[in-house]
């Protein structure tokens, strides 16, 4: 099955890219929870969730993680929050491994998203 991402990859429908290479793309989330909200996803739909990339392909991850931090400095100063919700319960709708980055005026000691 097509995720929603992929259709972002295939061009089928809009997104505000704002990074892509090879292997990785990222663009703004459609609903912000913080000042800066990028999500960075693979373009492989291979891995549901981060536990799963951590196993098939750890280099993919530390590359997410590089562009999390390359996109924090473009975007904000550098310091970012990095949340990988994995799994229904804990707020997972889109079963394509993908990074939120949160950056910029984060509520200081809030560990949610809200
Ligand atoms: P999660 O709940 O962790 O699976 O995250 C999915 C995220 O994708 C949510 O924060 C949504 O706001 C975001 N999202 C869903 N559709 C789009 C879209 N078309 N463009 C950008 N972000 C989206």
């Amino acid at each position: 099955m097509t995720s929603i991402f992929s259709r972002i990859i295939a061009r089928e429908i809009p997104a505000d890219i704002v990074f892509e290479s090879d292997r990785i793309i990222a663009f703004r989330d459609i609903a912000p929870q913080a000042p800066v909200h990028l999500l960075v996803v693979p373009k492989t739909e291979s891995y549901a969730n981060v536990v799963e990339l951590a196993a098939g392909d750890p280099a993919l991850m530390a590359e997410m993680v590089h562009t999390a931090h390359a996109l924090a400095a473009e975007h904000a100063n550098g310091d970012f929050r990095l949340i990988f919700n994995t799994g229904e319960e804990a707020g997972q709708t889109v079963f394509h491994v993908h990074a939120h980055v949160l950056a910029g005026g984060l509520a200081e000691g809030s560990l949610g998203r809200g």
